[in-house]
């Protein structure tokens, strides 16, 4: 596969270097992609800038509509597309459906939103005069996004911000850039006007940087890792550019001494080890009642036995690879750490080196027990199948311990007492609390994001990331015949 740039509504063969994308099941490369530059930029952004004045002026409904079509075709293409991802980035096909029919559904949802781009009318203080606030676009919207979601990620950002009246100038991550390239393909099937969406393959420090930079790209919206997004909000600050930052967590399932322990442990096992521990609402850490520590350390040794790994493709498994050899060297590395730091490795902690695995890139899932809060492999997101498990007397130590990192997306909590479930969901700092269920699968039509060093206060889903894509504008209309002056003239 031989993948293009999708500028202007056309598919871009320029001179440029290209990269091979690599399946990190097996270390095939499955396509090529462009390197681009600050050039293809200019020409996404100016296309992208053109086209929005004309795709404003669309009435949202009609804007809803290609929403509409491009859902229908994610659909018709659901196995299709959750075969390729799976191929480009490891995750197991179960979830990668999971996956692109959370695109469908966000095409689906965010299309209604085009009959429902609500504003407010509210009394004037002056007879006959007539107060309203109605929602504007923003402009060219510029999006960067991950690879552990590359659809799924897309579809929050794209559809709310072209249902909403803005253009898009848009760059995946390189890792896992064949959802862009099939999205670009149904972009062009459904005929959505040339400019609207633009995509520009390339590296970060170049393409994403120039997106950033860009004189006529008005907001950007990213979701990756701290260390990118705080350059990201520091260029874009500079600027005084909107900027919506989503990104990582270290996110902890509570398990309390009253917990039914099959469900905690089922929890914990899909939201630790899916996605090979690569999703943002990863279980990273399990803080645990003393209680119940032996019990649950049992149960998961247990369980962690009848995982298995592979190939994601083939139906029988459970554990997937992870992206690439960086991120396993990262993880080996952390893994390291805990050990020197003083905490007990009981499984795993290995990279998987021999046949079937030699070819691809794959870690044992990892169980760390008798870690202590402070410990780099509590604080630091990890992003692969590691588990630290910390033990804790009651629930206002598990909530202190569970508050005192970094960041604050997601948490979960197992507990049958109704005064330790609504104690906790009001007390633990996340932008997601899970009572009885792991920390991971949100739905789209909820908000999506977290407190803290998990992003600057957007939100991805939901109505609110229309507020990530629109400014409100007030309106007033004096059908007094007369000047009048509201009482404090500003
Ligand atoms: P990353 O920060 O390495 O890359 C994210 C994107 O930024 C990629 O497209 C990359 O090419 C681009 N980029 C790299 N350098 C750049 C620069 N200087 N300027 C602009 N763009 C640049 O992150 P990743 O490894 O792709 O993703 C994993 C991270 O994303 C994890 O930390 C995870 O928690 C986070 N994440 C967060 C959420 C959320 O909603 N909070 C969801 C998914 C992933």
């Amino acid at each position: 596969m031989n993948v293009k740039n999708y500028i202007d509504g056309c598919w871009r063969e320029g001179d440029l270097k290209t990269v091979p994308v690599i399946n990190p099941a097996n270390g095939e490369q499955i396509a090529m992609i462009p390197l681009s530059t600050q050039d293809e930029v200019d020409e996404a952004a100016l296309a992208a800038k053109r086209a929005q004045k004309q795709w404003a002026l669309v009435p949202a409904p009609k804007r809803a509509d290609y929403l509409y079509e491009i859902g229908y075709k994610l659909k018709e293409k659901k196995e299709y597309l959750a075969e390729l991802l799976t191929k480009e980035m490891g995750k197991v096909i179960e979830e990668a459906r999971g996956e692109v029919q959370e695109a469908i559904d966000m095409a689906f949802y965010m299309a209604g939103e085009g009959r429902r781009l609500f504003g407010e009318t509210v009394p004037s203080e002056l007879a006959n005069k007539f107060a309203m606030s109605v929602r504007t676009p923003v402009g060219v919207a510029g999006l960067i996004t991950p690879w552990n979601f590359p659809i799924a990620i897309a579809s929050w950002k794209a559809f709310p911000a072209l249902v909403s009246g803005n253009t898009v100038v848009w760059k995946p991550s390189n890792e896992s850039p064949l959802m862009a390239y099939e999205f670009g393909k149904i972009f062009e099937e459904v005929g959505l006007p040339p400019g609207v969406v633009n995509i520009v393959f390339g590296a970060g420090p170049t393409v994403g940087t120039a997106i950033v930079e860009h004189p006529d790209i008005s907001i950007i919206s990213f979701t990756g890792s701290n260390a990118t997004g705080s350059k990201v909000a520091e260029l874009g600050g500079r600027l005084l550019k909107k900027v919506s930052l989503e990104l990582g967590g270290k996110n902890a399932v509570i398990v309390m001494d009253d917990a039914n322990l099959d469900l905690a442990v089922e929890g914990i096992l899909w939201s630790a080890f899916g996605t090979a521990g690569q999703r943002c609402t990863a279980c990273s850490r399990v803080i645990v009642h003393k209680a119940v520590k032996e019990e649950i350390v049992d149960r998961l040794l247990k369980a962690m036995d009848q995982l298995t790994i592979g190939d994601g493709l083939d139906p029988k498994t459970k554990v997937g690879p992870v992206v690439n050899k960086a991120a396993l060297e990262k993880i080996n590395h952390y893994v390291q750490i805990g050990k020197q730091e003083g905490a007990t490795l009981v499984r795993g902690g290995n990279i998987l080196a021999d046949p079937p695995y030699d070819k691809g890139f794959y870690f044992e899932p990892t169980l760390f027990t008798d870690v202590r809060p402070d410990m780099t492999i509590a604080q630091e997101e990890i992003f692969g199948p590691i588990i630290s498990l910390i033990e804790v007397s009651s629930l206002d130590e598990a909530i202190e311990v569970n508050n005192n990192v970094k960041f604050g997306l997601s948490s979960a909590i197992f507990s049958q007492d109704v005064n330790t479930i609504f104690k906790a969901q009001h007390l633990l700092d996340t932008g997601i609390v899970y009572i009885n269920a792991g920390t991971t699968g949100a739905e789209i039509h909820l908000p999506f994001g977290g407190t803290k060093g998990t992003g600057n206060g957007h939100r991805d889903s939901g109505q609110a990331a229309l507020d990530v894509y629109t400014e409100w504008k007030s309106i007033y209309v004096d059908y007094s015949g007369k000047l009048q002056r509201a009482q404090i003239d500003t």
